[in-house]
């Protein structure tokens, strides 16, 4: 098989199924480096199930993932380790709600990392102020709005310097006036030049932002290419019908 040197993450025949219910099928996909590569779709077409499996919250039963030159799907993959270089943000933040948000950024870079408290929160600040938060430090996440949060899980992410970031409709449980600001924030670390994986229902951002765009239906890869011809001239009736619903 030839191979492009240059992918970030590469799907390999990916099959999942969730007991006797067969999720995705044979998913091949190059995700490039320095890209941002967009997945839209319609809902249990098996998006979150793909960015699952990248970092290994779920197993995939048959099929690889390669990660650079490693297999993210062999046997005796260090889960800690491939999860400090794939990072990921999920709809709902998943903040540790007992902890003030110093403590979310922190946590993993003096457990994992095996970092000092000083050290660590050196960089939590630099990631804080990142994403626009400095002064948050002592906040439980109660206390702050869903973007504020938002912002925070995406510190906590990058404080670990990941290689890769996937997003899981980050934007779709925030109220539409905190919409905008995460979307500009995550546009920014695109343009910064960090690889993501975007499952988004922001057709707009996926337009502007995305390198490459991924339409998924039914657990399989329908349609992919750049933003432009995929939005404009979309070959499938599956892709025309669920632009006609979204957009
Ligand atoms: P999407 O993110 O595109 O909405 P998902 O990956 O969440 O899709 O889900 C794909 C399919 O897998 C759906 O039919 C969903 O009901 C099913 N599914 C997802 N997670 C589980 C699970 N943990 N157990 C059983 N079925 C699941
Ligand atoms: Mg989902």
């Amino acid at each position: 098989m030839k191979t492009d040197p240059k992918a970030a993450v590469r799907f390999i025949d990916l099959n999942k199924s969730y007991g006797a219910v067969h999720v995705l099928h044979d998913i091949n996909l190059d995700v490039p480096e320095a890209t941002t590569t967009c997945i839209i779709g319609p809902s249990g077409s098996g998006k979150s199930t793909l960015l699952r499996c990248t970092n290994l919250l779920e197993r995939p039963e048959a099929g690889k993932i390669m990660i650079g030159d490693e297999e993210a799907t062999a046997r005796d993959t260090n889960i800690d380790k491939l999860r400090e270089r794939v990072g990921m943000v999920f709809q709902h933040f998943c903040l540790f709600n007992h902890l003030d948000v110093m403590d979310n950024v922190t946590l993993a870079l003096r457990k994992v990392r095996k970092m000092g408290r000083a050290q660590a929160e050196a960089l939590a600040m630099e990631q804080l102020d990142a994403v626009g938060l400095k002064g948050f430090e002592r906040r439980r996440p109660a206390d702050l709005s869903g973007g504020q949060q938002q912002r925070v899980a995406i510190a906590r992410s990058l404080a670990m310097q990941p290689a890769i970031m996937l997003f899981d409709e980050a934007t779709s449980a925030l109220d539409p006036e905190l919409v905008k600001g995460v979307l500009e924030l995550m546009g920014e670390l695109a343009k910064s030049g960090m690889t993501m994986i975007v499952v988004t229902h922001e057709m707009r951002f996926a337009r502007e932002v995305a390198g490459r765009l991924v339409f998924m239906d039914k657990g399989r890869i329908v349609e992919q290419g750049p933003p432009d011809e995929v939005f404009d001239q979309p070959k499938s009736p599956r892709l025309q019908h669920f632009l006609n619903q979204v957009l």
